[in-house]
């Protein structure tokens, strides 16, 4: 028997395939599952009805750890301006490589079989997903230019009010200065009429 390193375990273990039915491999497995499964639901739930937020540069891009793939992979999707939180994650889990590399996974640690399905996406859920993605950023845009309109409005609204201000101000002095024109033409004509 070789040495060989577990990556569930994050140990190098001499005692090979007897490591993987080893109590402390199992129960190290089962919470190492139970987290990721986890992971796996919140982006499930989002299939559905998924989650749009504007881009945020100052938060680091967000990864996630595959153990079947033995992996980084992107959370979220991002085209710059929006990110579709789960999207990477999502789309990784579609992939046939994932799948492949799934099986092996729970073949080799000898995971329980019933949770193997739920780190899968089908196509169907993908595209579905995809859909819905579609409809939220149509709606997200608008929102968008709605809330550009509305300021927009702010703008044109305080201008006017400049404005109107402004033109209190000319006639104002308009009025005065044509009293001043009335006072001199009265003058004038008290001048013409001496
Ligand atoms: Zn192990
Ligand atoms: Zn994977």
């Amino acid at each position: 028997m070789g040495a060989f390193y577990c990556s569930v375990c994050k140990q190098t273990t001499f005692s090979g395939k007897s490591h993987i039915f080893g109590k402390s491999h199992q129960s190290r497995l089962r919470v190492v599952l139970l987290k990721f499964l986890e992971k796996v639901k919140e982006a499930r739930r989002t299939l559905k009805k998924p989650q749009v937020e504007k881009c945020d540069w100052t938060q680091p891009n967000q990864k996630f750890w595959c153990y079947c793939c033995q992996l980084e992979v992107d959370k979220n999707v991002t085209d710059g301006n929006t990110t579709v939180l789960y999207g990477g994650l999502i789309e990784h889990m579609a992939t046939q490589e994932h799948r492949k590399n799934t099986h092996k996974f729970w073949w080799e640690n000898r995971a329980d079989q019933k949770l193997k399905d739920k780190v899968f996406f089908s196509e169907e859920e993908t595209d579905r997903f995809k859909a819905e993605v579609e409809k939220v950023l149509e709606t997200f845009v608008e929102k968008d230019d709605e809330l550009i309109k509305q300021e927009a409005e702010v703008i044109r609204a305080q201008e006017k009010r400049r404005q109107e201000f402004l033109e209190s101000l000319t006639e104002h002095e308009v009025e005065l200065e044509s009293s001043n024109d009335h006072k001199n033409a009265n003058s004038c004509a008290g001048d013409a009429a001496r």
